[in-house]
Order: C-alpha cells, then sequence, then structure tokens
C-alpha cells in the first residue's frame, strides 16, 4: 500500500531550477495507447532491456504524437542502462556520438535510438589542474554527458509535452511535469525556467516555434515571453546545428506557419541569410508564401520534398536583383545570369547557412529558367527531356502565379507538358508561325517608317 502511494506520488525538486517534478502514472484506460501503436522493434528492445533488469521507455516525440492522434516519426527510447550496457545486450547496436552519447539498436531496416536517462550537470568547476567548463559565457550547454535518474532526465528535455515516458509493457505513462495535461490543452510550456533553458540551447526558441505550428498549439504566455529577448542568441549556435533545425522546421509540413511565427519574434533576422531580405520585399514575400505552402501540401500528403528546390525558391529574388545588376553592367543575359548564381551562393556558403551538396539541384533550377522563354525550334523539346525538368517546371510555374513571370508563359506549358506527340507538334509549328507573323509586322512597321521619312525629305517637311 504504502510502496503504491510512492509509486504514484513523488516529488522531487530540481536543484538547478525551481522545477518541481510530481510523477503520475496514468493507466492506459486513461490515455488509450496500447502497445500495438508501438514499433514492434521498439517494443522488443524495451522487453529486452527490461529482462536484462533495466527499466526502458518509449520517450519524447513519440509518446507525444500519438497522444495527439499523429503518426510518429520514430520511437526513440530512453533508460538506465549505460551505452556500453545496451551496447552488451544488442548484438546489432553501436555507440554513436560524443558531446551526446547514445547507442544504435538496429533491427530489421529499423534502427531505434535508445538514451541513457541525464542528470543536472554540475556547475562549471575550476579547479587548479584542470577547468571543466559546461556552458560558455552566454549560458550556452557546451556538454551534456551526466548519467541521472528518470525523473532527472524528464527535467532536462526541452518542453513538458516531449517529457512524457511510456512503458510498453505495462501501458503506463509517466508523467513528471504535467505533461499530458497541457497536450490535453494544447499548451507548449518549457521546463523550468523560459530564460535560462534557452540561454542553455537557443535552438530551443526555434523548436517552440516548430512545434506550437506542427501542433497546432500555443506557446505559454511564460515560454515566448523571453524569446523576443534572447533571439540573438542564435547567432553563437553553431551553423550546422541551426541549418538542420532550420530543415526541420522548412520540411515540417506547416513551414508557412513557422516562418510567419519566426518572423512575429524576431527569430528570422541573420537566421538565414535570405529571409531577413526577402521577407521584406512585396514580390519576394508572394514567392516565398506560395513556394511554402506548395511544400507543406507536399509534406502533408506524403510526397517526396526536395530541400534544393526549397532553397532554389528561398533564394530566387536575390538571384533576380543580382541578375538585373550584371545585365545593367553590359553582360549578356545568360552569363549574367551565370554570375548572378556563383556570387549569391558564394555569399550563402560564408554564412554556412546551405550546404555545398545541395548546389547542383539548385544551380540546375535556376540556369533551366532563362529556357522555359525561348520556346521556338525543337528547344521545347529538349528542355522537356532534361532529367531537372520537372523541378525547374514547378518552379517556373511559382514563378508565374507570383506575378513574376507572365501567366501566358506558363500557361503555354501546361498545355504542352500535357499534350501528345501530335498536339505538341502543332503548338511547336503554331510558335513558329506567330514568330513569323511578329517578324512581319515588324518589317512592315519599320518599312512604312522609312518611306514616310524619305516622303518628308524629299517633300522637304523633315524637321
Ligand atoms: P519531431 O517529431 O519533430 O522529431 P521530437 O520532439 O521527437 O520532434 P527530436 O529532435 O527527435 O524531436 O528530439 C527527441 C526528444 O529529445 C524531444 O522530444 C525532447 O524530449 C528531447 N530534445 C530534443 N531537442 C532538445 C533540446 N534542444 N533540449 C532539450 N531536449 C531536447
Ligand atoms: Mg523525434
Amino acid at each position: 500500500m504504502i510502496r503504491k502511494f510512492f509509486r504514484h506520488i513523488f516529488v522531487k525538486k530540481d536543484p538547478t531550477s525551481n522545477t518541481v517534478a510530481k510523477l503520475q502514472i496514468i493507466p492506459c484506460k486513461k490515455h488509450k495507447i496500447t502497445r500495438d501503436q508501438i514499433n514492434p522493434c521498439a517494443v522488443k528492445i524495451a522487453t529486452d532491456l527490461q529482462q536484462a533488469g533495466y527499466s526502458a521507455f518509449i520517450v519524447g516525440g513519440a509518446v507525444r504524437d500519438l497522444l495527439l492522434g499523429l503518426e510518429p516519426k520514430d520511437f526513440d527510447m530512453a533508460t538506465n542502462a549505460t551505452p556500453e550496457e545496451v551496447r552488451a545486450i544488442f548484438r546489432r547496436s553501436r555507440i554513436i556520438g560524443r558531446r551526446f552519447q547514445l547507442v544504435h539498436v538496429m533491427c530489421g531496416s529499423v534502427t531505434v535510438e535508445v538514451s541513457t536517462f541525464r542528470g543536472p550537470l554540475p556547475a562549471n568547476t575550476n579547479s587548479a589542474i584542470k577547468t571543466i567548463k559546461h556552458t560558455d559565457q552566454h549560458g550556452r550547454l557546451l556538454r551534456d554527458n551526466v548519467f541521472g535518474s528518470q525523473e532527472e532526465d524528464a527535467i532536462r528535455r526541452d518542453f513538458t509535452i516531449n517529457a512524457l515516458f511510456y512503458d510498453p509493457s505495462s501501458e503506463e505513462i509517466f508523467d513528471f511535469l504535467k505533461g499530458y495535461n497541457d497536450i490535453k490543452e494544447k499548451r507548449l510550456r518549457i521546463i523550468g525556467s523560459p530564460e535560462r533553458r534557452y540561454r542553455e540551447d537557443p535552438v530551443r526558441m526555434l523548436r517552440a516555434v516548430r512545434l506550437a505550428a506542427k501542433l497546432n498549439m500555443q506557446l505559454d504566455p511564460a515560454t515566448a515571453a523571453p524569446i523576443g529577448d534572447l533571439a540573438p542568441l542564435l547567432q553563437n549556435v553553431p551553423p550546422a546545428r541551426l541549418f538542420d533545425e532550420m530543415l526541420k522546421l522548412l520540411l515540417s509540413g506547416h513551414a508557412l506557419t513557422s516562418v510567419i511565427d519566426l518572423r512575429a519574434r524576431g527569430l528570422h533576422h541573420g537566421l538565414l541569410p535570405m529571409l531577413d531580405i526577402i521577407l521584406e520585399q512585396p514580390l519576394g514575400e508572394r514567392f516565398i508564401s506560395l513556394a511554402l505552402k506548395s511544400t507543406d501540401q507536399r509534406v502533408q500528403q506524403n510526397k517526396p520534398v526536395s530541400p534544393g528546390f526549397l532553397f532554389a525558391s528561398l533564394l530566387w529574388h536575390e538571384i533576380l536583383t543580382a541578375w538585373n545588376r550584371h545585365q545593367t553592367l553590359e553582360e549578356k543575359p545568360i552569363p549574367a545570369l551565370h554570375l548572378a548564381i556563383d556570387e549569391i551562393l558564394t555569399k550563402q556558403h560564408k554564412k554556412l547557412a546551405i550546404p555545398r551538396r545541395f548546389d547542383v539541384v539548385i544551380k540546375e533550377i535556376w540556369t533551366l529558367q532563362p529556357r522555359f522563354q525561348a520556346r521556338n525550334g525543337s528547344r521545347p523539346f529538349r528542355l522537356i527531356t532534361n532529367p531537372r525538368f520537372r523541378a525547374a517546371y514547378d518552379f517556373m510555374l511559382l514563378r508565374c502565379e507570383s506575378g513574376e513571370l507572365d501567366q501566358d508563359i506558363g500557361d503555354w506549358w501546361k498545355t504542352f507538358v500535357n499534350a501528345n506527340a501530335e498536339k505538341r507538334e502543332t503548338m511547336l509549328i503554331e510558335n513558329q508561325a506567330a514568330k513569323k507573323r511578329r517578324k512581319q509586322r515588324h518589317r512592315r512597321k519599320a518599312i512604312s517608317k522609312n518611306l514616310i521619312s524619305l516622303d518628308r525629305s524629299i517633300t522637304g517637311t523633315e524637321k
């Protein structure tokens, strides 16, 4: 009886904040998540760990998503076994990471991430022999490899809704921070002191915006309050990590809402450099909104999306500006476009916003754009067989939709793409004929102009 009481109500004070952890165990009949909703590999790994005498839980995003009726992307696990102990149980497993060690356990084609409960870090220690710094001068965590108890692990997670543990054996949820309640009330609440948690890891501000958009939740007022002031801390985050988090945001299926919210909270400045400039131009804003909307739709329909396409869109208005500039400096259109591409991509790499592996796709989408305007001879046939045609074509349609490119061009291509071979031939012949008519009109105009001026010079009326 007493044991049961302690098992159900456990109060612990987090030593690093004013967070009070109070364990509630929620039974299956209340939360309704059953074992068969969990990936069988994850269930097997949890069972094996438990049979070896350890505790093991599904944790984080998967529990949250199941409670919200969403399909989890992956099933992460947390255990009190150390990485070496986990490694010893599973033949097909390997320890990864340095700053944050965890074990990848392979099961068929599935990989489950198993992490050992983390605890709070000791304050920065200075001794005569060595200095161990756990945070930088802004309070950002530099390492996070201290093991702890289950409740300490809950407390060091980011949001209450991400700190729920599901035991596949008992089908119970272990909730230390009222995360279950927050899920039901659609509230995103950071764990502990918001300011300190953002200082430890400024990426949490981006995660707040992304998760609120993805899960259709409201930021708790105290969680939202410090974001505006602390936004500049994002500058200290290693660019590769920032890029990964931005990519998650842009491919979340809720990119448009997230980007609007990033702007509203002043988080977009200096993030992806182009967002600063482009979102402030009406045409650029329209183009980006359309690009993000179509990406969101594809993600929501489970269609593949290409980050290259997305970045080509985000940078397009910078390319247009640079392209115009190079043309006014007497460059011909195509060489001017190549100069603009080199200039903008070099600028991006310096700030390291976009890794080079996306360059090929981005460049191809851009360099194919002028070819949609040249519709004579066999050119459209050559363009349509280009391996990157589809992406470039979708991109061109977005340009039309945003008002940057003449809608007639987009309509012509839509008909051409959907036509059979015979119809395509006819369209090209019509194009040829129209071109001929234009030329003749032009020639007639020129001749009549010459005749008028000849007439005037003969009659002496020329001014
Ligand atoms: P998604 O479904 O988008 O992947 P997620 O919550 O699963 O969302 P992950 O990046 O996979 O996000 O992280 C897994 C878990 O690790 C989170 O649910 C959270 O508990 C914890 N976590 C992730 N990032 C942080 C962070 N910056 N600070 C503290 N805890 C974090
Ligand atoms: Mg996840």
